[in-house]
């Protein structure tokens, strides 16, 4: 799982959070200030507004990095099918 640095709105602390969480509705409180912070699309606040962008960019290269390690599993399972074929074709023979 990524992380995204947040900047605090008030205290301008910077903290990070999980990429996944930091959606649209999405609130939790500064570490140092203990401000609430709601992430929002429509945010007026730039800091919110980056996080966000970034969460969502990161969330992006997640989702691409799992697609390709699912197709680079499918030549291995197509292999051990034709093996199992194989076993059962000689198995038959005798
Ligand atoms: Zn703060």
């Amino acid at each position: 799982m990524s992380f995204v640095q947040i900047q605090c709105t008030r205290c301008k602390t910077v903290f990070r959070d999980r990429a996944g969480r930091l959606q649209d509705g999405y609130s939790r409180q500064c570490p140092s200030c203990e401000v609430v912070l709601f992430f929002a699309e429509d945010s007026p606040n730039p800091q919110v507004k980056l996080a966000m962008r970034r969460a969502r960019k990161a969330r992006k290269g997640q989702r691409e990095t799992e697609g390709a390690r699912a197709s680079a599993a499918q030549p291995g399972a197509s292999f051990s099918r034709s093996y199992a074929g194989r076993t059962h074709g000689t198995e038959d023979g005798e």
